[in-house]
């Protein structure tokens, strides 16, 4: 509570923080600036690094030439030449540096600034050069310095002498700041356009969702009408297919919940309507004959049995309905099971002379929900009976592979039309509603065993045509499946 709080206070647009368009924006500005600033930090770096090399180069190979014509006219013992010393001055203004030439006892001979001439000068460079070791140059704060060996006119050439300069990085260091409020400045203005680019580029990749989300809300509020129809990009084509299949699914689920809500109050009128009939005319008829009562409330009495009968299986839906309802699930030999279910049934069965067969070759076991498939067993067998002629038979068979275990309950009755097989397992659906209703079905049999097979993984089909008897296969697993 204290962190939502603390939260909205400091970041009031938190969701759009939180929101596909912010992220989308900030990878794309990020795309764009990283390399960029990468890019201009590695090209500067090595801009910076061929300007001073190029520059060292430069001064070295004129210190060389200048290194050259100081051995070959003897400088060292003759330094008055004004030519060369000329040269030595023109050279260090032209590099906005200083040369000095020291001898070999280590004396400067030469100072262009004319300021430490006649001194000593023992640098580590100047020695490693006497020592014979080629030009090197390098850099010394705003300065690249160098030495160069000058050699004697000698057989051996030896190292009479070492030019030591240094040349100003000052020219450079100020085109190099120029370059670099160059690349900033385009790097700032680059960055604002890509800023510019991510915002609008975000904005019209999440647009489809924002018109799914107000497409989504729309609907809502229109009590479930239309369909979502963003075409915008393939995903959200997916993505509208697949939310209409659920839209349909809703409108179907809501469809059949009004027609259940008053196929159950029909249904449920329709007795206590008899009921109200009897009773108003056993009031009107004053005196009328014990007998008459009595048959009125035998009558009154079958309704309420009705009654029951619609409540008591309304009940036992629902609970089976409940898809949280878990499974009581436990190793049965289903042999034993259905020869159970036929031995309770088969008083009903004698009342119309109707044969009873149980065939199996194989002993069955599986892991069932006993009460449960009892009853939707119950439910198919109890029709076979109910449906069919005096003097009829009704078979159950049970047969089993490594995975499923198959029962059929067959009947010589009196068959379905091919139209009604479609809508059989649909609650309070019955053929011939006057038939079933004397028989004493509540047209929410087939409905209770269709959810107690589906409870199971399993499957049922039926094949009949009218007059031509009935069978029901159900197909349930052997090892129940979570
Ligand atoms: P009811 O309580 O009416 O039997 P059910 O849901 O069990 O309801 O069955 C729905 C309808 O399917 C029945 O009303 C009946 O018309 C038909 N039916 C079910 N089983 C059979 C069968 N074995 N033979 C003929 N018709 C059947």
């Amino acid at each position: 509570m204290f962190k939502l709080h603390l939260r909205e206070r400091f970041f009031p647009n938190a969701k759009f923080f939180k929101s596909l368009n912010f992220r989308i924006m900030v990878i794309l500005f990020l795309v764009g600036t990283i390399p960029a600033l990468i890019l201009s930090a590695a090209f500067l770096s090595a801009y910076r690094e061929q300007s001073i090399t190029r520059l060292g180069n430069d001064v070295s190979n004129q210190c060389q030439i200048l290194a050259t014509q100081l051995g070959s006219a003897n400088y060292l013992d003759n330094p008055g030449n004004e030519t060369l010393t000329g040269e030595l001055t023109q050279l260090a203004t032209l590099y906005d540096g200083r040369i000095l030439i020291i001898d070999q006892n280590f004396h400067i001979m030469v100072d262009t600034y004319a300021l430490e001439t006649g001194r000593t000068m023992v640098a580590e460079e100047v020695i490693k050069c006497f020592k014979g070791q080629s030009t090197t140059h390098y850099v010394s704060g705003r300065f690249i310095e160098m030495t160069v060996p000058i050699t004697g006119n000698g057989e051996d050439k030896s190292v009479i002498g070492v030019i030591l300069a240094s040349a100003s990085t000052d020219s450079l260091n100020v085109r190099f700041e120029e370059l670099l409020n160059f690349t900033e400045i385009w790097l700032a203005s680059g960055s604002i356009c890509l800023l510019a680019l991510a915002v609008f580029l975000s904005n019209w990749l999440v647009k489809p969702l924002r018109h799914m989300n107000k497409f989504i809300g729309d609907l809502v509020e229109g009590a479930l009408d239309g369909d979502l129809d963003i075409h915008d990009c393939t995903e959200t084509e997916n993505i509208s297919n697949t939310f209409n299949s659920l839209l349909a699914k809703l409108r179907l689920m809501e469809e059949s919940r009004q027609e259940f809500v008053s196929n159950v109050s029909h249904e449920l009128k329709t007795p206590l309507a008899s009921m109200k009939v009897l009773a108003d005319s056993l009031l009107v008829q004053e005196g009328a004959p014990v007998e008459l009562y009595q048959e009125f409330m035998q009558d009154i009495a079958e309704e309420i049995d009705r009654e029951n009968n619609i409540i008591s299986d309304l009940l036992t839906l629902v609970k089976t309905d409940r898809k949280v309802t878990k499974l009581n699930v436990e190793v049965t030999n289903v042999n034993e099971f259905l020869e159970q279910i036929l031995k309770r049934l088969r008083p009903i069965a004698e009342q119309g002379n109707i044969e009873m067969v149980f065939e199996s070759n194989r002993n069955v076991s599986a892991e069932i929900d006993v009460t449960r498939l009892s009853l939707a067993f119950s439910n198919l067998v109890e029709n076979a009976i109910k449906y069919n002629h005096e003097n009829g038979w009704v078979r159950v068979s049970l047969d089993a592979d490594h995975k499923f275990f198959y029962v059929k309950v067959s009947d010589s009755g009196m068959g379905i039309p091919e139209e009604s097989l479609d809508y059989i397992f649909e609650r309070f659906y019955r053929v011939d509603k006057s038939h079933s209703q004397e028989i004493g079905g509540t047209g929410l049999g087939l409905a209770i065993t269709r959810s107690a097979v589906v409870a199971h993984r399993g499957a049922i089909r039926v094949q009949s045509e009218a007059g031509g008897g009935t069978i029901f296969t159900v197909r349930i697993p052997l090892r129940y499946i979570t």
